[in-house]
């Protein structure tokens, strides 16, 4: 994310929900293409800090502890693009360049709504297919973890979904030029964000031709929608949220006996972990996300492949802690001791970091923080046991 916008805000505000022309989206060249998404971030950001005052003005609080395990998820499922092209445009631009029979005016409106129709089309499929056969339910049900239903699960994304769902975009290449069809990928994307909210009621007729808030909500107005997996994941941590959910020999769509009785106001997953630590979770994820990732977008092409891969484990492993964190695990303070020394040692032996020098001294006094603390609480511990064997 850019601290300037390129554009003004109205723009971006109506590039939220669609609301833009064939004339100002349409481009001759693929390079030409913004990128979109990444131009989103600042009013994703907006959006989600407009909800949560909504909340509290409901007298709800928001989950902060949800949010991140969804924002981990999200940044995740980014991290394939700092190596590889998208799997849905490399999938495209291969089918074009062998397959493609006739390529429709790409200043054309008719084209462009055509690319609408079509990217919408294909992905219905994606997403049924993502519901319907259950190994590629085992991508998507990352986007179904959570037990909320707001602007934070819309970008729980799940990472393996994209080396499958390129498939069903093939067929548009026969016809469509690629710029558009990077155009309409992305759109498709950021139109889906704002529909993932419990805030927003219904829209009058708009309920009849759009996708909506309450398109996902009650088939039953009487009935709480109890939002989450059947069987929930009970973390935080992003990876345990992108695995399997079935096993082999069960029907189609799954076993009905398998399904327990939904309680109407379940219990949901939650762990206390207090004001300081949240806090901190919070400012370094924050980091990551707002600082670290952008940087690396900004250095995809400069970057060797191998400095790059190793800033994305790095960035794994941070997820990995931060939820393990959240979730109070034995080994949570220990890992992340480990990530911020080792954080330290890589600064000092040299080797360049996409982040300032602040940065790198907030991580060096977390890590001092971090060692006195272990230290402390492990003579402490030893204390104990020694009293108890007097
Ligand atoms: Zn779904």
């Amino acid at each position: 994310m850019s601290g300037v916008l390129k554009y003004p805000v109205l723009t971006g505000i109506r590039r939220m929900f669609l609301l833009v022309s064939p004339n100002e989206t349409s481009f001759e060249k693929l390079e030409d293409v913004p990128n979109y998404v990444d131009e989103a971030v600042p009013f994703f950001i907006s959006l989600v800090l407009l909800e949560w005052a909504v909340l509290y003005r409901q007298g709800k609080k928001p989950r902060l502890n949800d949010a991140l395990g969804s924002l981990s998820n999200g940044l995740l499922s980014l991290l394939h693009g700092l190596l590889f092209r998208s799997t849905e445009l490399a999938g495209f631009l291969w089918a074009y360049t062998h397959f493609n029979v006739i390529t429709l005016p790409w200043d054309k409106p008719a084209t462009w709504v055509l690319a609408l129709l079509g990217v919408d089309f294909a992905y219905y499929w994606v997403h049924r297919f993502g519901h319907e056969v259950n190994f590629i339910w085992a991508a998507h049900q990352t986007h179904h973890s959570s037990e909320e239903y707001t602007l934070t699960s819309a970008l729980r994304q799940s990472a393996l979904q994209k080396y499958y769902s390129w498939v069903f975009y093939l067929p548009m290449a026969l016809f469509i030029p690629p710029s558009m069809f990077l155009v309409h990928t992305q759109f498709n994307l950021i139109y889906q964000f704002w529909v993932h909210t419990e805030t927003i009621g219904k829209l009058g007729p708009l309920e009849w031709i759009l996708s909506t808030p309450r398109t996902f909500e009650a088939e039953r107005e009487d009935e709480k929608v109890v939002y989450g997996l059947v069987h929930n994941i009970n973390t935080w941590e992003p990876l345990q949220a992108q695995g399997p959910g079935w096993s082999p020999g069960k029907p189609r769509l799954g076993l009905n006996s398998d399904i327990p009785q939904i309680e109407p106001n379940p219990v949901k997953y939650d762990i206390d972990v207090g004001v300081l630590r949240t806090a901190y979770i919070w400012a370094h994820y924050l980091i990551i996300l707002l600082v670290w990732h952008p940087m690396l977008a900004k250095l995809r092409h400069e970057m060797s492949s191998v400095m790059m891969a190793g800033n994305i484990v790095y960035i794994v492993y941070s997820l990995f802690v931060f939820g393990s964190l959240y979730d109070k695990k034995w080994y949570a303070d220990y890992a992340e001791m480990v990530r911020v020394w080792l954080f330290v040692v890589i600064w000092i032996s040299g080797i360049p970091l996409p982040v300032s020098e602040s940065v790198c001294w907030f991580y060096a006094t977390c890590a001092v923080v971090w060692t006195l603390g272990v230290a402390m609480a492990t003579v402490s511990n030893s204390d104990t046991v020694n009293k108890k064997q007097k």
